[in-house]
């Protein structure tokens, strides 16, 4: 698996703005936030996909999620705010270590734009799909 940027981050080789550290996740400042707050919440883990997260890597961040996005959020004044959490190149992720993006939505129109196309829904599709999935999931 190829180093990253936040792999340097996480052993101190590049410098952050650390908001938030416990045995499994760091928290720091995005380098080029969309708006004020702007913050990454990766895991300890080297993982470039979520799917790939531990149990233990996943419950952590979890846990440290919405701890962190209330202190954004009381930090920044602001109401709203997205989680934008990509995996791979086409779902615009750069950086190849799992972050969650925590993003306040600004009164000043700042933080995350939304590109969204919704499609119908086809039923038959869908029960077959959903049969699909859930079985994957009752097996795993
Ligand atoms: P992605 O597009 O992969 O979801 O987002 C990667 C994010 O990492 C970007 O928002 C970018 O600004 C941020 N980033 C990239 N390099 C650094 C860095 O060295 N330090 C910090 N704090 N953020 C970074």
């Amino acid at each position: 698996m190829p180093d990253t940027i936040f792999a340097r981050i996480l052993r101190g080789e590049i410098p952050c703005h650390r908001v938030y550290e416990d045995d499994h996740v760091l928290a720091f400042l995005d380098i080029n936030p969309l708006s004020r707050g702007h913050t990454l919440v990766i895991p300890k883990q080297i993982a470039a996909t979520l799917d790939q997260l531990s149990d233990e890597s996943a419950a952590a961040l979890g846990r440290a999620l919405p701890r962190i996005a209330r202190a954004v959020m009381a930090a920044t004044g602001t109401r709203d705010y997205n989680v934008l959490q990509s995996n791979g190149a086409r779902a615009h992720q750069a950086v190849f270590h799992v972050h969650f993006h925590i993003i306040p939505k600004a009164d000043d129109g700042s933080g995350l734009g939304i590109g969204w196309k919704p499609q119908q829904l086809d039923d038959a599709e869908a029960r077959k799909l959903a049969a699909d999935l859930s079985g994957r999931l009752a097996a795993a």
